[in-house]
């Protein structure tokens, strides 16, 4: 997709939507409150009759919010049995084909723990995975972009470096690129400097135009040392969104920026408006 600015959604059905389980009126939802686009959440099972995901389709491109989705919670592309690691790549696959069917062009995902291992070994594993779920939508001709998440905890594959080193190897691979996860992370990456040098990075490490559709996740954030505890509204939370829109809007960043605070399209409200007045 061609993007002119960033989009601003929610991660899910806005809350004040009537139907909470309905993601068609969510979608309508989000219309009605001036937001752009929404992500669809599989995080506890990838289901959806065919009906929704064409309805779905339908209402996303008559009202032109574009969709994006997130994968079930339960993967683990290191998990310690072969049976586990091969229910992931299923879940993966399965995420991106309910996707395809409802229209949505990238999805984001948790792709392992490291359990201990050298982060050396978990990228080798979660890579030969990566290149297995690549090798088969493309034979199921499902053109999706595979966004592992930058993850909040310690004890989760998935630092700024390690979605670098897998976009460069993993074709159809980019970074969803979560702020607050990085900042709960590392402890760092909180002021407008840091944002412009994380921005920096991935136009040197993956190319300008990496920046040109980014998947970014967004909210207030709670952490002690191994990472993040808990998702808040931004204006509980000392995370500096207003210098972190500043940033992506001088270096021209455009793409989905997803709201998961637990106050969804309020955050996502003042996210936009924000930016839209810079
Ligand atoms: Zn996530």
């Amino acid at each position: 997709m061609q993007f002119e600015r960033i989009l601003f959604g929610t991660a899910g059905v806005p809350n004040s939507t009537v139907k909470k389980n309905n993601p068609v009126d969510g979608v309508k939802r989000i219309h009605e409150l001036g937001l752009d686009c929404m992500q669809l959440e599989f995080a506890h099972g990838v289901r959806m009759k065919e009906e929704v995901s064409s309805a779905l389709r339908k209402v996303s491109y008559e009202l032109n919010i574009p969709l994006t989705s997130h994968g079930p919670y339960y993967i683990n592309l290191n998990a310690r049995e072969q049976d586990k690691i091969d229910s992931s790549v299923e879940r993966i696959i399965q995420t991106a084909k309910i996707s395809d069917l409802c229209g949505a062009e990238s999805m984001t995902f948790h792709a392992a723990f490291y359990m201990k291992d050298s982060p050396y070994d978990v990228f080798d594993l979660v890579e030969k995975s990566m290149n297995v779920i690549e090798e088969r939508l493309s034979r199921l001709d499902i053109e999706i972009e595979l966004r592992p998440e930058l993850t909040g905890k310690t004890s989760q594959f998935g630092s700024l470096e390690e979605l670098i080193s897998l976009t460069k190897s993993v074709g159809s691979c980019q970074p969803c690129m979560d702020f607050s996860h990085l900042y709960a992370r590392t402890g760092e990456y909180n002021s407008y400097e840091g944002f412009k040098n994380v921005i920096s990075t991935i136009q040197e490490e993956i190319g300008a135009k990496a920046t040109d559709n980014m998947h970014i996740h967004i909210s207030g954030i709670s952490c002690n040392s191994k990472g993040d505890l808990k998702h808040l509204n931004l204006e509980q939370s000392d995370f500096n969104w207003r210098e972190l829109l500043k940033a992506l809007k001088d270096t021209n960043c455009r793409g989905y920026m997803i709201c998961n605070s637990p106050n969804l399209e309020k955050d996502a409200k003042m996210l936009k408006d924000y930016y839209m007045s810079l």
